[in-house]
């Protein structure tokens, strides 16, 4: 049974939470289910922080879920979620889980193929990755149910894997790069018993499936410290011949410095709360693999747009195979490379044409980025700040003195 904590044992700030998960868990309340807040916005609330969304977990079914929203959708085939949508904002909906690991079916590795089966909040806790990731809230009567002793973990900032971790990251590699982003992200000492494995497990990674991989990818990359995440991961050893987007970024002296200045650019947009397209990010984690291969292309004799698509070409098809890359964030990348010469040519029609490119501002920000770093003069980039901002007349005359 749980430990169960009042307000003024968790001192979580009620201003916090979302109008709309507490709505959620209200209405399946008085319809007579159970219903919590759950996982990483507990987590966040008891940190103090402002969780960045809300999942709800119930022992309702899905189908009892939806009939008692206006907007609900079911989700998932094997595992079936229900969203909740209130206008911008999704409530996740997730009826408990079964602790099924043991019989569930599994790969000749051991990661759980199936685990679709409906259980107790005692099975449900269990079951998830992290004891700070275990606990349940209720709004209405402001208590914490704890499981696993995660309060205890997040006061003195421990990330804990629940159960025997071998086993757990056996039944998921995908753990493996979770641990290292919720550490990084939150500043958090890996307990010794979660850590150790690591190391020796991280070659499961290679046998989950891509897409899964790069969703977990994205979210690190995408968590506010990127940066940190990265150096854990090569802490961990978990960057070599596993990722090959990894073994790229951080094993080229030439590209360290570019990818130090986007992904700090990424981690402090993220922190100001403005978006960040991940086909900027995968750009700017590839250009100097691109331009590797551009500068090959060029020396055997290509000339150099022709010669940059095929550099494109390579990487693209090379990364879209390891790393599932989407085909829409594939095409943002290729839009982003393909411009960059084009920032180049400063005679005649060609800067218009650019400022009429629908990423114009996304191939402007990448080339600042290639100034910053030193690969191209800062020159170019000041002259595009200014023709930008120039009107006509003040266009004319940058064209005319351009170096
Ligand atoms: P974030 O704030 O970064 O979204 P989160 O804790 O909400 O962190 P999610 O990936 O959104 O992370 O997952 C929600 C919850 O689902 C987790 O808190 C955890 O309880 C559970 N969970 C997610 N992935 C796994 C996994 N691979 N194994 C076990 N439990 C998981
Ligand atoms: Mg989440």
């Amino acid at each position: 049974s749980p430990v169960i904590l009042g307000p003024k044992d968790h001192a979580i700030n009620p201003q916090l939470l979302s109008s709309n998960a507490v709505r959620v868990t209200q209405t399946l309340q008085e319809a007579g289910f159970k219903a919590f807040v759950v996982g990483g916005a507990v987590r966040d609330l008891l940190l103090g922080v402002k969780p960045k969304d809300f999942d709800v977990a119930t022992n309702a079914t899905p189908e009892q879920v939806k009939r008692l929203f206006r907007r609900a959708f079911i989700i998932g085939k094997r595992f079936q979620i229900v969203h909740v949508m209130f206008g911008q904002e999704i409530i996740e909906v997730t009826t408990f889980r079964g602790a099924s690991a043991d019989s569930a079916p599994k790969d000749e590795h051991g990661r759980v193929l199936r685990d679709n089966t409906f259980g107790e909040q005692h099975e449900d806790a269990a079951r998830r990755d992290f004891t700070i990731n275990a606990m349940y809230y209720d709004p209405a009567s402001q208590t914490v149910l704890d499981y696993h002793d995660g309060v205890a973990d997040i006061r003195n900032k421990t990330l804990r894997m629940i159960g025997v971790p071998e086993a757990r990251y056996r039944e998921d590699p995908v753990r493996l790069l979770r641990v290292v982003r919720f550490a990084a992200k939150l500043d958090f000492t890996i307990d010794p018993a979660t850590r150790s494995p690591i190391h020796v497990m991280a070659p499961l990674v290679n046998n989950v499936p891509a897409a899964r991989v790069f969703d977990e990818m994205l979210k690190l990359l995408m968590s506010g410290h990127a940066m940190a995440c990265l150096q854990q991961l090569r802490t961990e050893g978990l960057h070599h011949g596993l990722l090959p987007l990894l073994d790229v970024v951080l094993e080229q002296p030439l590209g360290e410095k570019f990818v130090t200045l986007a992904l700090n650019n990424t981690d402090e947009r993220i922190r100001h709360g403005k978006p960040v397209s991940p086909g900027f990010l995968f750009a700017s984690l590839l250009w100097h693999q691109v331009v590797e291969k551009w500068n090959a292309y060029q020396a055997a004799g290509e000339y150099p747009i022709p010669a940059l698509h095929l550099a494109a070409d390579d990487v693209l098809d090379t990364q879209t195979e390891k790393l599932a890359l989407q085909r829409k964030i594939a095409s943002d990348m290729r839009d982003i490379w393909a411009m960059q010469p084009r920032f180049e040519r400063r005679v005649g029609k060609s800067p218009y044409k650019m400022l009429e490119h629908v990423r114009l501002r996304a191939g402007y920000d990448f080339l600042l980025l290639r100034c910053a770093s030193g690969e191209i003069d800062q020159e170019i980039g000041d002259w595009w700040t200014d023709f930008m901002a120039a009107d006509s007349p003040g266009r004319e005359t940058l064209l005319a003195k351009k170096p």
